[in-house]
């Protein structure tokens, strides 16, 4: 089978030596429209990891094209989502779309103010995600594990993004990476600590950017990308 080389390997989620039973793609397939899931990032997942990986995805997966911005996503709902609506099992679907009848106005990093409808979602699960894409990244890229870390997802706001990117031209000595999936949809780049420190920050974008708000009620200003930092528990501190 083609999974072959993914099996009995270190899983890229929880770091269990030789538990890996499957190959899993770090931003699952569906994600993408058919003809642009070529070459997705994949590394060894244990079958524990890939479940309640996939459990989260399926859940994104029917909301996230509704909030996007990319071509892709606009191609998704209208190829994809009917499918996916049509299911029985899809209530979740069901409810966003026969809930999303208000409009707010999202102020974007341009600081232009748009109107949108939007799109609730469950932020626990998003971070979830979020921290298991950073840490099948991480895997992808450099081969590194790091089970005892902590894994913080959070949006990031435009300041914060310009701030991470700044210091990371500062950078000197530790390793980057940067990927683009699906015809562009979705897009990454990451920073890994110098000597063997395997620290790293993750800038994870969707759908072209996809604004991610709070309370779309209270919250001005919106986040474009997700950040994760996988870093040491405890006091150790890391040298960026
Ligand atoms: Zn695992």
């Amino acid at each position: 089978m083609a999974s072959k080389k993914f099996r009995n390997k270190t899983c890229a989620y929880c770091g269990v030596p030789g538990a890996s039973a499957t190959g899993d793609h770090v931003f699952a397939r569906e994600f993408f429209l058919v003809r642009h899931r070529a070459n997705l990032p994949q590394v060894p997942a244990c079958a524990s990891c890939n479940s309640e990986k996939s459990r989260l995805e399926t859940y994104l997966l029917q909301i996230m094209p509704l909030g996007a911005n990319h071509p892709e996503a606009q191609e998704t709902i209208q190829t994809l989502m009917p499918k996916r609506a049509a299911h029985r099992a899809n209530k979740v679907l069901h409810d966003v779309i026969d809930n999303s009848r208000e409009t707010v106005w999202l102020t974007v990093q341009t600081g232009q103010q748009h109107e949108r409808i939007p799109v609730y979602l469950d932020a626990d699960r998003l971070r979830s995600w979020c921290g298991l894409v950073g840490r099948g990244l991480a895997f992808f890229h450099w081969g590194v594990v790091t089970p005892d870390y902590k894994v913080e997802a959070i949006p990031l706001a435009p300041k914060v993004e310009h701030d991470i990117l700044a210091m990371a031209r500062r950078y000197k000595g530790g390793e980057y990476a940067e990927g683009s999936v699906g015809n562009g949809a979705f897009a990454y780049r990451g920073f890994k600590c110098a000597d063997g420190e395997p620290a790293s920050i993750w800038m994870i974008n969707m759908y072209g950017r996809m604004p991610i708000g709070g309370d779309p009620a209270v919250s001005r200003v919106c986040a474009n990308s997700f950040g994760v930092f996988i870093t040491p528990r405890g006091h150790h501190e890391v040298a960026w």
